[in-house]
């Protein structure tokens, strides 16, 4: 797959973001996952992430290791792991970021750090710590959680306090705010999200070009570089590759007998034995909740700051059960999904939707199995790897037995 383009392009996004830390006349602004980021780049900000940053710590196995540093200032080991492991590299001042890329000596220093509560309150804590550790400020959009039906009300009320970011954001960027700067950027957030949605539609081909874990590495460009032609350029290219092996017929895994669908995190520390256990059973996970997650087809460049607020608030993660369920029938149905996986992530309940009778009800109304497997993201204390290869081989069996 066209991985090594994508590494270059993570490569000189970190390399831009380091010499713009450096400099005196660029601006750095951190961002939450599903922050306003279209907003930061068109004041002209550099925009980094911590969660992709923890997704490396996680992805590098250091994260397991680093999390008591954070809970020893006080940051519970029972809350997001990402919060603690992040938090734990700085204190510790190491960052995957060197390993990677020898040049990087450190994470870039934040001249604000902008947070959106629609994910979880944990980024607006974990930003916390590092505004008052820097002394820059903290801004942020405060979303309704729990939501069903996405309401005018609802749209109003975020679309109004992202207006109110522009203001302090000029002053703290030196630049003026420009509407058709924003249109532009927004324009691209949108290219970037209608190529990825198609990247991540083409694991409905039987066989799959695509696993799941294929799409957690390929959906860096969409959290981090959203907004720039250069994400938009790779999905393209991405996509074409894909479209080449569905004419060849060219499954991802070899003997492709089972389809299933994973839904919440990914174990980063894990990403390849899960890969390789799933083969080995003949068995693609060939779609996920997570990995849709940054897709924004809803920005509209006539209507931007509304679209933002909707598209921003429409997603998964911000939804009543009755939602997240209408949504993952859609999935189930269009990726011709054979059995579920809920990730049952210990230190993410909001990434997690097993734990009020979810899979039992969509079990019941679809007749599609499903198996939790219980674990976490990046704290793999929290993981049994004998536990989680026994469950899941019993589970292709039953799946076996039910053909
Ligand atoms: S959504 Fe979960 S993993 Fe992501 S920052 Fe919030 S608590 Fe952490």
């Amino acid at each position: 797959m066209a991985t090594k383009e994508m590494k270059q392009i993570m490569a000189n996004y970190y390399h831009e973001l380091d010499s713009a830390s450096k400099s005196s006349d660029k601006k750095v602004a951190w961002c939450s996952s599903v922050g306003p980021t279209e907003i930061l780049r068109s004041l002209g900000f550099y925009v980094y992430f911590p969660e992709n940053h923890s997704a490396m710590l996680g992805s590098s196995r250091i994260a397991t290791d680093l999390i008591p540093y954070a809970n020893a200032v006080g940051y519970s080991p029972d809350i997001c792991s990402y919060l603690t492991s992040d938090i734990g590299a700085y204190l510790k001042r190491v960052t995957p970021l060197s390993m990677a890329y020898e040049s990087i000596k450190s994470i870039p220093k934040p001249d604000v750090l902008i947070f959106n509560t629609n994910q979880c309150r944990d980024v607006q804590d974990w930003f916390r710590w590092y505004a008052d550790e820097f002394n820059v400020p903290l801004l942020g959009v405060y979303t309704h959680r729990g939501v069903n039906e996405v309401t005018d009300a609802h749209v109003l009320s975020i679309a109004q306090q992202m207006e109110d970011l522009i203001i302090p954001l000029e002053k703290i960027s030196g630049n003026m705010f420009d509407i058709n700067e924003l249109k532009k950027v927004l324009s691209l957030s949108r290219a970037c999200s209608n190529s990825w949605k198609k990247v991540l539609e083409t694991a409905s081909t039987i066989p799959s070009p695509l696993t799941f874990f294929d799409g957690t590495i390929q959906m860096g460009p969409a959290v981090v570089l959203r907004g720039t032609q250069k994400a938009v350029d790779y999905y393209n290219s991405l996509l074409n590759e894909l479209e080449e092996r569905i004419k060849k017929h060219e499954g991802a895994i070899e003997n492709e007998s089972f389809r299933l669908y994973w839904d919440g995190m990914p174990i980063w520390g894990r990403l390849r034995s899960h890969s390789e256990l799933f083969a080995s059973q003949n068995t693609c996970v060939v779609a996920s909740t997570y990995c849709n997650s940054w897709i924004f087809t809803g920005f509209d460049v006539d209507d931007p700051f509304n679209s933002m607020a909707r598209a921003y608030t429409e997603l998964f993660i911000v939804r009543a059960d009755e939602a997240k369920e209408k949504y993952l029938k859609k999935m189930i149905d269009f990726f011709k999904i054979d059995g579920m996986i809920f990730h049952d992530s210990k230190t993410c309940p909001h990434n997690t939707n097993s734990r009020y009778g979810m899979p039992q009800r969509l079990e019941e109304e679809l007749d599609v199995p499903s198996l939790v497997v219980n674990g976490d993201f990046n704290d793999l204390r929290c993981l049994s790897d004998e536990q989680f290869k026994t469950n899941i081989e019993a589970f292709i069996e039953q799946l076996e037995g039910n053909k």
